[in-house]
């Protein structure tokens, strides 16, 4: 598979490493399939309080040589200030806000970029962000990588057309996470105005997301990373107003659907149903083969206890990993575009049939609002 499709040119503000990679983000590594990760087209991004040492944990041990990042999440803690756009929540002799220790501290721990510690960047606050920027300005070495995490509400209204006239005069290469209690791309005008952002500012990145990760790099992101767990698809917001309970089953991805249901609404939906989803990806292909079912494949219902999560997690990376991989060997650019169109096409009506084929009341398998954007329109990718 060819990092990126013939002809795309390489943006100057891409760190060479991570050009072309889709990453996975983990949070707990006890789920997460480090083994199964691609050095060569994809990575690992730890995150959480513990990311640090996740990650070190994962390089000594597995010896896994594609790049690996260190995000300090500053902002799951920390709201930004125009005085503090940056904490690293460490004393330091240099300067006040301990920036440049902790970017050497990530270098220490073998992180391919280091990341900033950026603070939470509440909606509408220019002032912050532009400190963030200026602050950027001064960082040297080709190997910082700008985190902004943003509320989901600066993809609200018109509010992103700040970051859209900001981002593109940050030369140093730079990241988005969305911070939300729950999906940040819970209506199609967030799903929308987060694709004209990722366009403004060819070979940006987009990290701890889902499947918008995907989209993003169609539309002109440089790198992505999709979350192996639900946190890891997302930022919280400080302070964790709304967050959901943590559930028994793990959320299992649906991949002709492109959506992530939880296990246990998949097998209500379909309990007795005589057509069941039944996947294909190699991680669903050894268990079929080790319970003996006839086809030798998995069905998606079967991801209904905590014990199912690691399988579940594996299942997930392959089946999104099988869909990239079909999107990145078309020939050029607009033909990528056009395949991940029309898988977000397909899947439209692949949920609507698998509802019909459920025969529950209500549909229980709902498309997510940004599925809606992502086949409405088989856009161009704007990476020049
Ligand atoms: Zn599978």
């Amino acid at each position: 598979m060819p990092l990126l499709p013939s002809g795309a040119p390489a943006s100057g503000t891409v760190p060479p490493a991570l050009d072309g990679h889709v990453l996975l983000q983990v949070k707990t590594t006890g789920p997460a399939p480090l083994g199964d990760v691609s050095p060569v087209d994809g990575g690992l991004v730890f995150c959480g309080r513990r990311a640090a040492d996740n990650a070190a944990e994962a390089l000594r041990e597995d010896g896994f040589t594609g790049p690996v990042l260190i995000d300090p999440s500053a902002y799951e803690r920390h709201v930004a200030t125009p005085e503090r756009p940056f904490v690293t929540g460490q004393g330091s002799l240099l300067a006040e806000d301990g920036l440049q220790e902790e970017l050497e501290r990530q270098r220490e721990r073998k992180a391919t970029v280091a990341l900033t510690p950026t603070a939470f960047l509440k909606a509408g606050d220019r002032a912050s962000l532009e400190a963030v920027a200026e602050r950027a300005s001064d960082l040297g070495g080709d190997d910082v990588l700008l985190a902004l995490p943003l509320d989901m509400d600066w993809l609200r209204g018109s509010r992103h057309h700040d970051l859209i006239a900001l981002l593109p005069r940050i030369a140093l290469p730079k990241a988005l996470i969305l911070c939300a209690p729950r999906d940040p791309l819970s209506s199609m005008s967030a799903a929308r105005n987060l694709r004209e952002v990722i366009s403004s500012a060819p070979g940006i990145g987009l990290l701890r997301s889902d499947l918008a990760a995907l989209d993003a790099m169609v539309h002109g992101a440089g790198f992505a990373a999709v979350g192996d767990s639900a946190s890891a698809r997302h930022g919280p917001v400080p302070g964790g107003r709304g967050a959901p309970r943590p559930r028994r089953d793990p959320a299992v991805l649906f991949p002709r659907a492109l959506s992530y249901h939880y296990g246990e609404t998949l097998a209500t939906a379909f309990e007795g149903a005589t057509e069941v989803p039944r996947c294909h990806c190699a991680p669903c292909r050894e268990w079929g083969a080790a319970h003996g079912t006839a086809d030798g494949l998995r069905p998606l219902t079967s991801f209904t206890d905590s014990a199912d999560r690691a399988d579940a997690h594996r299942h997930n990376h392959a089946a999104w990993s099988m869909i990239w991989d079909y999107v990145m060997a078309a020939p050029d650019e607009n033909e990528a575009a056009r395949r991940w169109g029309l898988c977000c096409e397909r899947a439209l009506p692949t949920l609507s049939a698998a509802n019909e084929a459920a025969g529950r009341p209500g549909n229980p398998l709902k498309p997510p609002p940004a599925l809606r954007v992502w086949a409405a329109s088989r856009g161009r990718s704007r990476r020049r």
